[in-house]
């Protein structure tokens, strides 16, 4: 099969190689390049080292399954790339995005076949609508979009909320599509004028850094993986606001916070990443129900044969959310 070969910093490499043998196989559709895929091309990753297939963000057509899967041959399917146990200690206490025990998928999906587990549960069978094929390529949105909402779900919205995202790279359009459906006053903080401009289309209110009221905002996320933005957003978050650190940022990076903040103005800062299963099947439905308004967000579809000029696009800051396609 071809494949999108990892084989070191800033280098991918079209490849043929063997397919992959098991008894529970997908042939890929599509497969969304997330901001860890372009963070382990421009700068490694201690988890994926070369060579190696990146990309889990995947749809595609079931073309082997188990007797007991449920699944039958050319089943269109968005898969998991990993799912909480549900019986450890974390998953007892419903902090299921930080399962100490996931099954996953193990091989990358910039490629034609990956092979799941046998028994693999997290697949989820794409809806046609009138007999209409599902959308492929809009549905690689689902694990970000779970990302997302495991994101909100840390954050402390009600009706009177008004929420700041900071950022404007794909995670961050989401959050401000998630709540522009929802009907929650949404605005972002975002310097790339290109990325300004695109976001104010779909009717959202984005600002240049330094231009915006912080103080009017109860709830910021902190897309952008810049450590010094957390503490300005931390002073200047409105009393009681909440501050969700949504970007990873380098494992050894320290914080310096304002006391006066989270002692006597009581804002909280919090952080999470990945997701559970409730969130990526509340992502899927979502996405069902809204195909056209998030699949927006897909501003490029890629041959798997120019997989790298992908890279290069997102690197510039050019695209939004890019899919290669084998
Ligand atoms: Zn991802
Ligand atoms: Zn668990």
């Amino acid at each position: 099969m071809k494949a999108l070969m990892y084989t070191g910093i800033e280098q991918l490499e079209l490849q043929q190689i063997a397919d992959p043998e098991g008894d529970f196989v997908v042939k890929v559709a599509g497969c969304g390049v997330c901001g860890t895929d372009l963070k382990t091309y421009l700068k490694g990753h201690h988890y994926f080292k070369p060579p190696t297939i990146l990309g889990h963000e995947f749809t595609g057509y079931v073309t082997r399954a188990p007797k007991d899967s449920g699944f039958k041959i050319g089943d269109p399917v968005v898969v998991a790339p990993y799912a909480e146990c549900g019986t450890c200690n974390m998953c007892k206490r419903g902090l299921k995005a930080l399962c100490k025990n996931k099954s996953f998928v193990s091989g990358g999906a910039f490629c034609e076949y990956v092979v799941l587990p046998s028994d693999y549960k997290a697949v989820l069978k794409l809806p046609s609508i009138n007999n209409e094929h599902p959308d492929m390529t809009a549905y690689t949105l689902v694990e970000p979009f779970a990302c997302v909402l495991n994101g909100i779900k840390q954050l402390k919205i009600n009706e009177y909320s008004n929420v700041l995202i900071i950022g404007s790279g794909p995670m961050g359009a989401l959050f401000a599509l998630y709540f522009l459906q929802n009907g929650v006053p949404v605005s972002v903080v975002e310097p790339n004028e290109n990325r300004r401009e695109t976001v104010a289309s779909w009717g959202i209110d984005c600002y240049a850094p330094g231009e915006v009221d912080v103080g009017a905002f109860d709830n910021v996320v902190i897309a952008v993986n810049k450590a010094e933005l957390v503490n300005q957003y931390v002073t200047s978050i409105a009393d009681g606001g909440t501050v969700l650190l949504f970007s990873g940022l380098k494992k050894e990076e320290m914080l310096s916070t304002d006391s006066y903040s989270i002692h006597y103005r009581q804002v909280t800062l919090t952080g999470c990443s990945g997701y559970a299963m409730d969130e990526f099947n509340t992502a899927f439905e979502m996405i069902s129900q809204n195909v056209q308004h998030y699949k927006r967000l897909i501003t490029h579809i890629f041959p798997i044969e120019q997989g790298a000029n992908a890279f290069e696009l997102l690197r510039m800051g050019k695209a939004f959310k890019v899919v290669i396609v084998p």
